[in-house]
């Protein structure tokens, strides 16, 4: 992670919140050029990402509000129903050993890929799709009848076209072992925020899903600019995390997830 560019980002934004009633065309300037702070709550949280910034209005109105389809989903996170689910379209390449280094990243606890690693991917109608990074929310933030589970992980694929498709998955919390290769991801010390732990990892991502049938539409990233267009693909069944690491993510996450939007 680039941590000095994540602490500028923080400190202009609180200089921003500081000073923006009384010199709030200075500010507003300083304010553009630098990254944004989005979070879960407040003045910052889900209600307002689409007014921070002009480049992420489409968490608001999604793409194209005036031209929303009945039945064409845009934004996420969404609901799911029993009906939805059905066997995979997907084609899955994640059957093999990825290294990869676990962050901090003021959002989530993120896993990216290794540059030197081997590479896994998905193929979905025709067009191949290369893992780069998986990252959790608390609680989950897809819901099943409206209940949400402890946790949901998203194993995030992108084209060579820059088009996106995330394999999700709904983690409950358990008292038993759970997941063993989801326990190993978290068996090493989860890093303050704005850090990397060195440890490099090595997981065969195919071990972290669940298998079965799928709830599959055409929806948004979660966060900031909440981009559209992204395959969705949520595994119906759940794997179990530990208590203790799903307490130990909570400690740094604990409601890190976007709420149902309606944009949809
Ligand atoms: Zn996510």
């Amino acid at each position: 992670m680039n941590k000095r560019f994540l602490y500028a980002g923080m400190l202009i934004a609180s200089v921003w919140f500081v000073g923006c009633n009384n010199e709030s065309v200075v500010h507003e300037a300083e304010h553009e050029e630098h990254e944004v702070h989005f979070s879960y709550d407040g003045e910052t949280g889900p209600d307002y990402w689409g007014s921070i910034k002009e480049e992420w209005r489409t968490c608001d109105h999604g793409l194209d509000f005036t031209q929303v389809v009945e039945g064409e989903l845009h934004q996420s996170p969404i609901d799911f129903e029993h009906a939805m689910a059905a066997a995979p379209a997907y084609t899955l390449d994640y059957d093999k050993e990825v290294q990869f280094k676990m962050a901090n990243n003021g959002h989530t606890i993120i896993f990216n890929v290794e540059e030197n690693s081997s590479r896994a991917h998905v193929t979905i109608g025709g067009k191949v799709y290369e893992l780069k990074q998986f990252h959790f929310h608390s609680a989950s933030e897809h819901t099943q009848h409206e209940v949400h589970a402890a946790m949901e992980g998203h194993f995030v694929n992108v084209a060579e076209d820059g088009s996106i498709a995330v394999i999700g998955m709904f983690i409950d919390n358990v008292a038993g072992s759970g997941n063993e290769a989801l326990g190993d991801a978290f068996g090493v010390e989860i890093p303050e925020e704005g850090e990397e732990n060195p440890t490099v990892i090595t997981l065969n991502p195919s071990e972290m899903l669940p298998g079965g049938n799928v709830y599959s539409y055409s929806g948004s990233l979660t966060t900031p600019p909440c981009t559209e267009e992204v395959a969705w693909n949520v595994y119906e069944a759940h794997i179990g995390l530990h208590e203790d690491k799903v307490k130990a993510f909570q400690e740094h996450y604990d409601h890190n997830f976007r709420p149902l939007t309606g944009l949809y």
